[in-house]
């Protein structure tokens, strides 16, 4: 075949792919997306294995966003201890899925989004610099992992990004029809690693110090942490979770800092190593892009440089 009929088919079955996604075919998502990309959403199946557990959330998962909860990310400043979706009352801080859900009310699955396509719109009331904030976490998405982040235009399910006085929040994975994630401005928006960390919850991740085994890794210290929150330091079963390869992470994204839901300004967590910081919000650890890939059975190769391969070995040693 001449590449010139090669890339006429590719265009073609490029073509006939999202027509049957129910995608619009844009300009702009072309303009976005190398060739090479578009090979790699062909690979991306999901095979039906599209169930996500959030059992171990409790109820305490399910309810209504809270004013209580902006009251207290209104108070978040870049000095802060903990970070702002540390600071919400919802489950484990910033998990929230919002009522009514199902005729019953509880459910404990939730689910990926087929062929690793999110729609989404930006609905809040951000500034040029905040918009740009959430762009550049979508822009990390799309160059380090195979999910695509498309505008929003009538698909079923979708990501609705608000900004309301209510913290930083979102489900875990797909619920199916319009969903919400919400970015308080500005303490949400200050740093790309909380709209990544958001996001990541929407495409069906939970904390990282929630893992089975961390006990292993970190020592939670109950007696700092405020009345109430304990159960924010839950575990999943270990049968519920799947760790898609990447053994505990510190570095990642989705662990809680050191001071998170801390009575007294002391340590809630502790590393039982020396020399990790814990909580860092500047970006998607290799283990974050690895977790994504993997459990979208994406086959994109890992960036040798970056922020990944270059400034975060830098901060964090080759990890
Ligand atoms: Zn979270």
């Amino acid at each position: 075949m001449s590449n010139m009929t090669k890339s006429l088919s590719i265009l073609i079955l490029f073509t006939f792919h999202n027509v049957l996604n129910g995608l619009p075919v844009s300009n702009d998502m072309l303009d976005n997306v190398n060739w090479e990309d578009n090979n790699i959403l062909f690979d991306n199946s999901i095979d039906g294995e599209d169930n996500i557990n959030i059992s171990h959330l409790g109820p305490e998962a399910f309810g209504s966003p809270k004013n209580e909860s902006g009251e207290a990310v209104a108070e978040w400043t870049e000095d802060s201890l903990m970070n702002p979706e540390e600071m919400g009352s919802y489950a484990e801080g910033d998990i929230l899925v919002p009522r009514p859900l199902t005729r019953n009310g509880v459910r404990d699955q939730t689910s990926m989004w087929p062929n690793g396509i999110i729609p989404y719109v930006i609905e809040g009331y951000f500034n040029q610099q905040q918009r740009d904030m959430i762009r550049k976490a979508i822009a990390d998405y799309h160059r380090l992992t195979c999910l695509r982040f498309v505008p929003y235009s009538g698909q079923k399910d979708y990501l609705t990004i608000q900004s309301a006085r209510t913290g930083c929040w979102s489900s875990v994975g797909r619920l199916g029809g319009r969903q919400e994630v919400n970015l308080q401005i500005p303490g949400c928006v200050s740093k790309k690693g909380t709209v990544l960390h958001e996001l990541l919850h929407a495409v069906g991740f939970m904390h990282e110090q929630s893992r089975p085994e961390r006990d292993d890794f970190v020592k939670v210290v109950y007696s700092n942490i405020k009345p109430g929150s304990e159960t924010n330091f839950r575990k999943a079963d270990r049968a519920n979770t799947n760790d898609f390869g990447v053994s505990y992470d510190y570095n990642s994204v989705m662990h809680y800092s050191e001071y998170a839901f801390s009575k007294n300004s002391k340590k809630t967590i502790e590393p039982k190593v020396t020399g990790v910081t814990l909580g860092q919000r500047e970006g998607l650890s290799r283990g974050d892009v690895r977790k994504v890939n993997n459990m979208y059975n994406c086959k994109k190769e890992e960036p040798q440089n970056g922020w990944i391969g270059g400034v975060w070995s830098a901060i964090f040693g080759n990890q």
